[in-house]
């Protein structure tokens, strides 16, 4: 389908948003039949936006799309310590839009840098068994974003904290001049 980057962007974030706010009140309550949140989902986070207001016109799978998106903002708040800021950004170049997504959290070695999109890798095994998951999500992506034509990497410095990347291929519309060039 053809999205509008921007709004669909803006919409999965406003998801992480309301979840954080649906945990405090969870965790401010007496019930105790609220189910035991995931560990992801136990932490303070903030988002902060730095994103475009022109709408961007992209061929995306919605579905699959999402699950993009939703894996590295888990990644974001599950290898992040409590309280951490996630700075969410969504720029375009002349033939390219670039999302990426920064957090303040536990960083990427240097040697596990290059295998963090491999099928079933995972940087520090005993504590990522305990976080749950498979060790998937990047190698998904990873396919999902190169079967549109785009790219996914990570820029990373241990203990600070991490940048994924996606680029993919756009191609702005120009109204109005389409018969300009013949
Ligand atoms: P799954 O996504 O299948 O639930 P996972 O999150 O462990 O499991 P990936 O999303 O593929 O798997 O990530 C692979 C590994 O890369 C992680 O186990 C973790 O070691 C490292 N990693 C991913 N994102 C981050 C991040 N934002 N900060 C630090 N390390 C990360
Ligand atoms: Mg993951």
């Amino acid at each position: 389908e053809t999205i509008n980057l921007n709004e669909f962007f803006n919409y999965i974030l406003d998801r992480f948003d309301m979840m954080f706010k649906t945990d405090n009140e969870a965790a401010g309550s007496d019930n105790n039949r609220v189910q035991p949140l995931p560990s992801s989902r136990k932490k303070h986070y903030v988002i902060k936006r730095e994103i475009t207001k022109r709408d961007l016109w992209v061929e995306v799978d919605q579905d699959k799309f999402m699950q993009v998106i939703d894996n590295i903002m888990n990644n974001a708040i599950k290898y992040s310590p409590d309280g951490g800021t996630i700075t969410a950004r969504l720029v375009e170049t002349h033939n390219h839009v670039i999302l990426s997504i920064t957090d303040q959290g536990l960083g990427i070695p240097r040697k596990d840098i290059s295998k963090v999109f491999d099928r079933f890798y995972r940087v520090d095994k005993a504590r990522s068994r305990q976080q749950g998951g498979t060790g998937l999500g990047l190698a998904i992506s990873k396919e999902v974003v190169e079967a549109l034509g785009g790219r996914i990497w990570v820029d990373s410095q241990e203990g600070k904290g991490s940048t994924f990347s996606i680029s993919l291929p756009y191609e702005p519309l120009d109204e109005g001049d389409d018969w300009d060039e013949a």
